[in-house]
C-alpha cells in the first residue's frame, strides 16, 4: 500500500508539514493483481496523476464516508475522465434513502462546483451496502466492514487476501475506557491497522470530546487488545506540525516499536 494523503479534516500543505504530508486521505492498496483506492481526499490527485499513464484501470474505490476531506480529491481524479477505465465507488455509512450517487451529484453542484459527476467518463458504477457486510470484490479477496463512531457514520475495512489482512479504520471516535467492540472484531489479528490518531489522549478528553475522531493511544490499546501486529498512526490533526508529529512518533514508538506514523509517499508491504 502507498500513501497519498495522511492528514485530517482539511488539506494543511506548508513548509510545517512537508515532511509527513499535507494532503487528506488517500491510500493506494495493490493485492491479487487488482487495485483498491481508500478514500478520496486531495491526496487522491497525485494518485490520479500517476495511474492516468497506466493504461486501462479496473479498480474499486472504498469510502470511509463522505465528508468533505475523503471525497475532494474525487473531481480532480484523472482516470475519472478516461474512458477506457472502470471503477466501483462504494459506501456503507449512508441511511435514511441517501445513495452515494446523490450524496456525489450534490457535492459536485453549481455553484459548489461547476460540473456534475455526469462529465466522468469511465464507467463508474455506485454500490451503497451497509457497514458491516462483507464484500467480495473477486480474485480471492474478501473485504470485511464495520461501522464506526462518526458523526453522519463511517465504515471500516478491512481487507483480506493470501492470509493477510490490512485494516482501515477512520475516521472513528472512542469512548475512553471501553473499547470499540465493531473495531475490536474487525482488526482481530490485523498484519497492519491504519487508524484515526488525529488527537492525543489529553487533546481529546480537554476540546475534542464528541468531534468524532480517536487518539494514537488508543490506536496502541486497541491492537494490543486485538493482537494485531502494526499500528499505523493516521488522519493526523492539521495542526499538528512536522516537529510535533515527530515527538508523537518518539511517544508511539516508545510503547509499540512497530508502529509507525504515515506520511505521503510511504509504502508499506503487509
Ligand atoms: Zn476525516
Ligand atoms: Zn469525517
Amino acid at each position: 500500500m502507498r500513501f497519498w494523503g495522511v492528514r485530517g479534516s482539511i488539506a494543511a500543505p506548508g513548509p510545517a508539514t512537508a515532511r509527513y504530508g499535507g494532503n487528506t486521505s488517500s491510500i493506494e492498496v495493490r493485492c491479487g493483481g487488482r487495485l483498491f483506492l481508500l478514500d478520496a481526499g486531495t491526496g487522491m490527485r497525485y494518485l490520479g496523476n500517476r495511474l492516468a499513464a497506466e493504461g486501462p484501470l479496473d479498480a474499486d474505490l472504498f469510502l470511509t464516508h463522505t465528508h468533505f476531506d475523503h471525497v475532494c480529491g474525487l473531481p480532480f481524479f484523472k482516470p475519472f475522465f478516461q474512458p477506457q477505465n472502470a471503477f466501483r465507488l462504494w459506501a456503507g455509512h449512508l441511511e435514511g434513502g441517501l445513495t452515494l450517487h446523490r450524496v456525489l451529484r450534490e457535492f459536485m453542484m453549481a455553484p459548489l462546483f461547476p460540473v456534475p459527476p455526469e462529465v466522468f467518463r469511465a464507467r463508474i458504477e455506485y454500490r451503497d451496502f451497509r457497514a458491516g457486510e462483507t464484500l467480495t470484490p473477486g480474485s480471492g479477496i474478501v473485504v470485511r466492514t464495520a461501522p464506526l463512531n462518526h458523526p453522519n457514520g463511517a465504515t471500516g475495512y478491512r481487507i483480506e487476501y493470501g492470509g493477510k489482512a490490512v485494516c482501515y479504520v477512520t475516521d472513528t471516535e472512542h469512548v475512553p475506557g471501553s473499547p470499540d467492540r465493531n473495531v475490536l472484531g474487525l482488526i482481530a489479528g490485523a498484519d497492519v491497522v491504519i487508524y484515526d490518531c488525529m488527537y492525543t489522549d489529553e487533546e481529546h478528553a480537554q476540546l475534542y470530546k464528541g468531534w468524532g475522531h480517536s487518539t494514537w493511544q488508543e490506536g496502541v490499546r486497541l491492537c494490543r487488545a486485538a493482537g494485531a501486529k502494526k499500528l499505523v498512526v493516521f488522519h493526523h490533526d492539521p495542526d499538528h506540525d512536522d516537529d510535533r508529529l515527530d515527538a508523537i512518533g518518539r511517544e508511539v514508538a516508545s510503547e509499540l516499536p512497530d508502529a509507525v506514523l504515515a506520511r505521503e509517499g510511504m509504502v508499506l508491504e503487509a
